[in-house]
């Protein structure tokens, strides 16, 4: 069977992103073989550009957010089965960490590291991929428990986004924060991730949904998704705007999605007495946060503030992605709405320049069948 694709190629740390011809190898005892339909274009991508690929080698076959289909398997694997619709999974509980040893596998540090079966055709070296996926490419070879099925009748174009964004957004609501219904909720960055956490709140049952950005556009996306007041950052200071909205007590949960140590200090001071904030940002290296911690009306001490970090929405993706599936098909959880351009894998410079200028809520690579 020949195997050969194409894939988007990153030499080293700060290279440019080269499109190259690859050779894959059978997927190996337990792994499967996608066809990649859809891949969305993350943050993270640029991150491992800039940074490294969370400890695995370069070069790199960069993407973390795809969906497709099954095509082969290797030995041993049951589920998924050829033809299968899927959306990939990097955040899989890789069951040896501690916390996945006590039971909490949301908690997983995700150490679990996918070896790589995909190849650059000219020189045959072997290419990592972006947080031991890479989907940014024709087809890769995954883990089959990194391959979720989906149901058939759901457009892989959208599919793709609970690979990491909306998955991310939606389980800090749903799952690290567990958001109650008829809670007061402030979301604080409205980018893909965080318009996913409003989603995810709203879809909880919360009632009340403060939107805070500094960009007016996206202070418009965020109505669209279900916000029921907006809060114009760059002109009010939002942890007042917040309290005054909720008629001086803050809220109960408070999501920080941009990745700014100062931002998670703003989400823990709109909280109202015993409130959740939750950082789901990436943050700069290094970064130091400051919270007011006592004496203080908004100190965090004697309001028994809790302060929680989640890594990719804290996911199970095998229970959590149907369950989102299905939300999307009931019309609950919005995720066609969340792709505003959609390219092909040729044009990444241009999705990173959109995503970088908050043009777009979610670029797409759509690949030709
Ligand atoms: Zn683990
Ligand atoms: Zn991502």
């Amino acid at each position: 069977m020949a195997r050969e694709a194409i894939g988007a190629v990153v030499d080293a740390i700060g290279s440019e992103v080269r499109i190259e011809d690859l050779a894959i190898d059978a997927p190996e005892t337990g792994e499967v073989l996608v066809r990649l339909v859809a891949s969305g274009v993350c943050h993270s991508d640029l991150w491992a550009i800039e940074h490294g690929n969370w400890g695995a080698p370069f070069p790199m076959l960069l993407g973390h957010e795809g969906a497709g289909v099954v095509e082969e398997l290797g030995e041993g694997v049951d589920t998924p089965r050829v033809g299968d619709p899927v959306v990939l999974a990097w955040a899989v509980p890789c069951g040896t960490c501690g916390p996945c040893r006590r039971g909490v596998p949301r908690r997983c540090s995700h150490a679990w590291q996918q070896p790589p079966r995909v190849r650059r055709a000219r020189d045959s070296a072997p290419l990592a991929g972006t947080l031991s996926l890479g989907t940014l490419a024709t087809r890769t070879v995954v883990h089959a428990a990194q391959a979720v099925p989906m149901p058939p009748e759901l457009p892989l174009r959208d599919a793709c986004l609970l690979g990491c964004g909306v998955s991310t957004g939606v389980g800090a609501a749903t799952q690290t924060a567990k958001v109650w219904p008829g809670a007061r909720v402030a979301v604080i960055g409205l980018g893909g991730i965080g318009l996913a956490a409003l989603q995810g709140a709203r879809i909880a049952g919360a009632e009340r949904l403060i939107a805070v950005d500094v960009a007016a556009p996206k202070l418009a996306w965020a109505e669209r998704f279900g916000a029921t007041d907006t809060v114009d950052a760059s002109a009010t200071d939002a942890v007042a705007a917040v309290r005054e909205l909720t008629q001086g007590d803050g809220v109960d949960f408070a999501f920080e999605a941009t990745g700014v140590p100062s931002v998670v200090s703003q989400a823990v001071a709109m909280l109202d007495y015993a409130g959740v904030a939750v950082a789901i940002g990436v943050p700069p290296i290094p970064a130091e946060v400051t919270l007011s911690w006592n004496g203080t009306e908004d100190a965090a001490y004697p309001r028994k503030t809790s302060l929680l970090i989640t890594d990719g929405g804290d996911p199970i993706p095998a229970e959590d992605f149907p369950e989102m599936a299905r939300w999307a098909l009931e019309g609950r959880l919005d995720l066609g709405g969340m792709v505003t351009r959609e390219l092909a894998l040729g044009d990444l410079d241009e999705a990173f320049r959109a995503m970088l200028a908050g043009e777009v809520i979610r670029s797409v690579v759509v690949f030709d069948p």
